[in-house]
C-alpha cells in the first residue's frame, strides 16, 4: 500500500529514489495492482456475506466487474497522466541521461555506428535548448555551426558597415555580398537549430531537417552571386545566365528537399549527391573564365586555387558524410567527438571562409581596375 501511494503521489514525490527504481515497472504493475483494489474491498465482502440465488449472484458480479473496470479506467488514464507529468518534469528539471542507439525510436535513429551517447525524445523545447549545454552525440553538430553562425554575421555586419569609399557601386556590391551572407548565415542557424531541437518529436525533427538541408542550397545558391558578379564583371550576359542557372538548380534542390524520405538513412548518399551536383554546377562557368581568360589569369586575379581549395573541402566534406567516416571503422569510438556530421561542419564553415576571402580579392581587384571594362582582357 505504502508503495503503491508513493507511486501516485505526484511528481514531486516519484521523483524521490524509489520512485525511480520503479520507473519501469509501474505501467506493468499497475493492472495487478487495481485488480487487488478491488476484489478484497466492496466485491469480495459482499460475495461472502449472504449468497442469493444464482441469477441474482451472477447480475451482481457482472455490476461488480463494471464498477471496478470504471474504476480501472479513470485510474489508469490518471496513472498515465501522472508518468507523462513525471517525465516532463525531469526533462524540464534537465534530469535526463543519454541512452545508446538500440534503445532510440526509430526518428532519432539515423547513424547506427554511433553505439552510445544519443539524447533521449524530450519533447519541450527548453529542453533542447539547455541541452546545447550537456554532452552527447550532438553537442559536437550544434556547437560547429553556432559558432560558424556567429563569425558569418559578425563578418557580414562588418562587410555591410564598410565605408562606401572601398567600393566602385557600393549599393550593388552590398547586395551582391549581402547574398551571400544571407545564405551563410541561413544554413548555419538551419542548421544549428535542427541539431538542436532534432531529438523534440518526430514532426518537429522532420520540419527542422528540411530547414537544414534547405539551407544547404541556399549556402551554395549565395556563395555563387559574389563569385559570378565579380568575375564576370564586364559580361552581363554570361553572368545573367550563370546565375539563373544556378537559382533554378537551387530551387529545385529546396523543392526535393521537401520530401519527407530525403531525410532518412536510407538517402543519405542522395543527399550529398543532390548537394554536390548543385555546387559542382560551378565548374562550367570555370570553365569558361579559364578557357577565356588562360589559366594564368584564372589562378591570379580570378583567385582559382582558393575556390578548388573550397570545392576540395566541400567534397571531402560530403564524401565523409556520405561514407560515414571514421565511425565506419571504429564504432563507438566517435560518439561524442570528431565523428562524419562534425567533421562535415567544420569543413562547411571552412570552405564558406575560403570562399569569402576569395571573392573579397576578386572585389579588391575590381576596385583597382576602377570597376573599369575598357580592358581587353578579364571578363
Ligand atoms: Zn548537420
Amino acid at each position: 500500500m505504502a508503495s503503491r501511494k508513493a507511486s501516485a503521489a505526484g511528481p514531486g514525490s516519484a521523483l524521490g529514489s524509489a520512485g525511480r527504481d520503479r520507473a519501469h515497472l509501474e505501467l506493468a504493475e499497475l493492472g495487478p495492482l487495481l485488480e487487488e483494489k478491488g476484489e478484497p474491498g466492496a466485491a469480495g465482502s459482499a460475495a461472502a456475506e449472504e449468497p442469493p440465488c444464482p441469477a441474482a449472484r451472477e447480475e451482481e458480479e457482472e455490476a461488480e466487474e463494471e464498477v471496478v473496470r470504471v474504476l480501472t479506467l479513470p485510474l489508469q488514464a490518471h496513472h498515465a497522466m501522472e508518468k507523462m507529468e513525471e517525465f516532463v518534469y525531469k526533462v524540464w528539471e534537465g534530469r535526463w541521461r543519454v541512452i545508446p542507439y538500440d534503445v532510440l525510436p526509430d526518428w532519432l535513429k539515423d547513424n547506427d555506428y554511433l553505439l552510445h551517447g544519443h539524447r533521449p525524445p524530450m519533447p519541450s523545447f527548453r529542453a533542447c535548448f539547455k541541452s546545447i549545454f550537456r554532452i552527447h552525440t550532438e553537442t559536437g553538430n550544434i556547437w560547429t555551426h553556432l559558432l560558424g553562425f556567429v563569425l558569418f554575421l559578425c563578418l557580414g555586419i562588418l562587410t555591410m558597415l564598410r565605408p562606401n569609399m572601398y567600393f566602385m557601386a557600393p549599393l550593388q556590391e552590398k547586395v551582391v555580398f549581402g547574398m551571400f551572407f544571407l545564405g551563410a548565415v541561413l544554413c548555419l542557424s538551419f542548421s544549428w537549430l535542427f541539431h538542436t531541437v532534432y531529438c523534440h518529436s518526430e514532426k518537429v525533427s522532420r520540419t527542422f531537417s528540411k530547414l537544414d538541408y534547405s539551407g544547404i542550397a541556399l549556402l551554395i545558391m549565395g556563395s555563387f552571386v559574389p563569385w559570378l558578379y565579380y568575375s564576370f564583371y564586364c559580361s552581363p550576359q554570361p553572368r545573367l545566365i550563370y546565375l539563373s542557372i544556378v537559382c533554378v538548380l537551387g530551387i529545385s534542390a529546396i523543392i526535393v528537399a521537401q520530401w519527407d524520405r530525403f531525410a532518412t538513412p536510407k538517402h543519405r548518399q542522395t543527399r550529398a549527391g543532390v548537394f554536390l551536383g548543385l555546387g559542382l554546377s560551378g565548374v562550367v562557368p570555370t570553365m569558361h573564365f579559364t578557357i577565356a581568360e588562360g589559366f594564368v589569369k584564372a589562378t591570379t586575379v580570378g583567385q582559382m586555387g582558393w575556390f578548388f581549395l573550397m570545392a576540395v573541402m566541400y567534397i571531402t566534406g560530403a564524401g565523409l558524410y556520405a561514407a560515414r567516416i571514421p565511425e565506419r571503422f571504429f564504432p563507438g569510438k566517435f560518439d561524442i567527438w570528431f565523428q562524419s556530421h562534425q567533421i562535415f561542419h567544420v569543413l562547411v564553415v571552412a570552405a564558406a571562409f575560403v570562399h569569402f576571402y576569395g571573392v573579397s580579392n576578386l572585389q579588391e581587384f575590381r576596385y583597382g581596375l576602377e570597376g573599369g571594362c575598357t580592358d581587353d582582357s578579364l571578363l
